[in-house]
């Protein structure tokens, strides 16, 4: 740190993604990524025709990809924002709807970044502790009178709340925003999309690093009110007006033609996911009712520090969490059946040791 930085963000908690260790390949089952690669249609776009522009600056607006967006998902394309990575909407969203006065809720343990952004831009946050059965409490977020923000599947939980408590929340919040973060929606949850239409203070954003397959390429997308788009875009319009780079925008569009290939990914995804959870209470663990592409679990025979070391040691990774509340647990990313089977493996000659 030099000592040119201004004093709040010498003591800032920054966002600690996942390791990507080089030192050997491992099956990487640890920020729940797609197994699977970009459709055809993706690959065919990214062609040496595209790269020739990269001299010119792409579409602010994002026209092409917000139309289609909004014709797949049955929306005018004002009620659609696009971003690099969903994370920079989360952070023009704390930027835009948070402050010390305005204040924000979410759960204690949920996606690390809102906290982050909570300290960057100085909001007065509050963190609603998770039941005993790792659930969110519904009372916690009902006339809250602060913006309300919860990722729906929650993570590393993998699990859900239901539409109809999404709405009690929004319609008991008519004065703040509530962000719905369904960056896993497409892996069997029920998506709250629909009530965009109906109310002006519900943001839904979601991302193309999971289900679409292109974590790499940093895409996120929202639905919200042509009031909530157009705060976005003032934040957008000024910081980055070109935040989304030339090549992204076209994958984006060609994945969006492509749809049919990622819903079959996810499909085989859920598949791997349910299988891995017979396996995994075969081999004794315990695990929470997953709704996404990971599954939270923990054993009695093996600490979750302990258990995540070992399977790096013999090649597997898998993510841990010290936080206490949830330190006993792995996050597992669904991958392909080998994947797991692999993971499996490793894990029944672990225990055999422990
Ligand atoms: C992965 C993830 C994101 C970030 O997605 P990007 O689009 O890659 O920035 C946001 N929210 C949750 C809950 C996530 O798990």
């Amino acid at each position: 740190m030099s000592k040119f930085l201004i004093d709040k963000f010498q003591s800032l908690d920054v966002y600690t993604p996942g390791e990507q260790p080089k030192d050997m390949e491992y099956v990487k089952l640890n920020t729940n990524e797609s197994p699977f690669p970009p459709s055809k249609g993706v690959l065919e776009r990214i062609s040496s025709e595209e790269v020739l522009k990269l001299n010119l600056y792409p579409d602010p607006d994002c026209s092409v990809l917000r139309n289609k967006l909004a014709e797949l998902y049955g929306f005018d394309s004002d009620n659609i924002f696009v971003s690099n990575g969903s994370d920079e909407i989360l952070s023009f969203a704390f930027m835009a709807f948070c402050s010390e006065e305005t204040g924000a809720v979410f759960p204690n343990i949920s996606y690390g970044f809102y906290k982050v952004y909570g300290d960057l831009y100085n909001v007065d946050y509050t963190e609603a502790p998770l039941t005993e059965n790792f659930e969110l409490d519904i009372n916690d977020y009902l006339n809250v009178n602060k913006t309300v923000v919860i990722a729906n599947p929650n993570a590393p939980t993998g699990l859900s709340i239901s539409v109809e408590s999404i709405e009690k929340i929004v319609v008991s919040n008519p004065q703040n925003v509530v962000l719905i973060d369904e960056a896993y929606v497409d892996f069997g949850g029920k998506s709250c999309i629909e009530l965009v239409k109906k109310y002006n203070n519900l943001l839904v954003v979601r991302t193309y690093s999971k289900s679409r397959s292109m974590a790499g390429a940093r895409l996120g997308y929202a639905f919200g009110s042509k009031e909530l788009i157009s705060d976005l875009n003032r934040i957008k319009y000024s910081t980055n007006p070109y935040n989304i780079n030339r090549l992204t925008l076209a994958a984006g569009e060609a994945a969006v033609d492509d749809n049919d290939y990622y819903v079959e990914c996810c499909e085989k995804i859920v598949e791997v996911r349910e299988y891995s959870k017979g396996r995994l209470k075969e081999l004794g663990f315990e695990y929470l009712d997953s709704d996404s592409n990971f599954i939270f679990a923990r054993s009695k025979k093996i600490g979750g520090e302990e258990y995540y070391k070992k399977l790096k040691e013999n090649g597997v990774l898998v993510r841990h969490f010290s936080n206490p509340v949830i330190s006993d647990f792995v996050r597992i990313t669904v991958g392909t059946k080998a994947q797991m089977d692999r993971l499996f493996e490793e894990t029944e000659k672990i225990l055999k040791g422990a």
